[in-house]
């Protein structure tokens, strides 16, 4: 007998997620220095966080003999998205939210749907239920809304978007978005993941929160892993109505987000000019690789947020001569695009870097 055998059969079939290589494990591997490698594979913020965050830090980290109170950042989370408190459920990364919602609805006997090259979040916390994952096609690497409403089952109960989506970069625009909403049936949670929505061009921009009034069924996620610059503390969350909350709220352990996190949280919210900085240099650091891109031949999936896809052509050789010069980039073909990689946008000599690099790797 082996143990493995003794585990629940939808957990074995469980791939577990493959992050990106960290600066120092590739450090041990090549034998490059640290301070030579980039690091451009996990969408992180290049400027690292906001100085009022780093601040609050170091007075928070006067108060971790007491267990943490997150009274204060649920508080500014309502004021700032307009809701009430009731409706904010914070997690320890915003894929410990997506874990909850799919704690609370899905089970062995029911099924999710998601888009083909979706987040990989969304199939694993599926699994890890034993519900069903029901993949709809993706067109053009972007989510298709009218075969995600085809691919709902009787047994439908999530559907999980990534707007804009990792790794793809793609957004489906608010008015199709809002008219995917009114089409589906009432019972059917739908899970909007904004992580990069602070990345959106004023253009873009919609106001999902609105929406919650109107779609009780609704739940929006959002991180401060991204534009805030504070990947390493893990910290977000997700706004639903005050039902969903308290749902989620359930099955939430008890402190699962910790001190330092929610006061350098907290202090992120409030300073608008390191959010305005990050979002003016990933704008002009996104033109930057695509003119990078095109001139090099590759091409590439138009983004909306702070990566962007490319095509290598032959992934894992294009990907070893970058890993071998000290550069790291995220191989997708878990995704099912093997020929792709995704490069996060960071400094302009980051992306200096990252082209001239590429240019040695064809
Ligand atoms: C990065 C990312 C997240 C954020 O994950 P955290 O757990 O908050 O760090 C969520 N959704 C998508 C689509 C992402 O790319």
């Amino acid at each position: 007998m082996s143990i493995d055998q003794q585990a629940n059969a939808y957990i074995r079939t469980i791939s577990p997620y493959q992050p990106g290589k960290p600066i120092s494990q590739l450090a041990r591997e090549m034998g490059i220095p640290a301070e030579k490698i980039v690091k451009l594979a996990s969408n992180e913020n290049p400027l690292g966080m906001s100085p009022r965050a780093r601040s609050a830090l170091a007075e928070a980290s006067t108060a971790l003999a007491r267990y943490p109170d997150d009274f204060v950042l649920k508080q500014a989370l309502a004021t700032h998205n307009g809701l009430a408190t009731t409706q904010i459920v914070l997690g320890n990364g915003s894929n410990d939210v997506l874990d909850l919602i799919a704690r609370v609805f899905l089970a062995p006997g029911r099924s999710a749907v998601f888009s083909q090259h979706a987040f990989a979040v969304y199939a694993l916390a599926t699994r890890s239920t034993g519900a069903e994952s029901l993949v709809a096609a993706a067109q053009n690497f972007a989510h298709d809304l009218d075969a995600m409403r085809a691919a709902v089952q009787e047994n439908t109960q999530i559907i999980w978007i990534a707007n804009p989506n990792n790794p793809t970069g793609t957004l489906i625009a608010q008015a199709q978005l809002k008219a995917f909403l009114h089409a589906l049936p009432a019972h059917i949670v739908v899970v909007l993941d904004e992580a990069y929505n602070e990345y959106l061009p004023l253009s873009e921009r919609y106001a999902s929160t609105d929406w919650l009034n109107e779609f009780p069924n609704l739940v929006i996620t959002r991180t401060f892993s991204k534009i805030y610059g504070l990947a390493g503390l893990r910290i977000g969350y997700a706004l639903a109505s005050a039902e969903i909350a308290d749902l989620m709220n359930r099955v939430r352990q008890p402190f699962n987000c910790n001190t330092l996190a929610l006061a350098a949280a907290s202090a992120a919210l409030d300073d608008t000019a390191f959010v305005a900085q990050s979002e003016a240099l990933n704008r002009a650091g996104m033109e930057q690789m695509r003119a990078g891109l095109s001139a090099l031949g590759f091409d590439y999936i138009p983004s909306f947020a702070n990566f962007i896809a490319f095509k290598a052509g032959d992934a894992v050789r294009v990907n070893q001569k970058l890993l071998a010069q000290g550069m790291i980039v995220r191989p997708i073909a878990a995704y099912e695009m093997p020929e792709w990689l995704r490069v996060t946008i960071g400094t302009e000599l980051e992306n200096q870097q990252f082209l001239a690099a590429l240019a040695q790797a064809r």
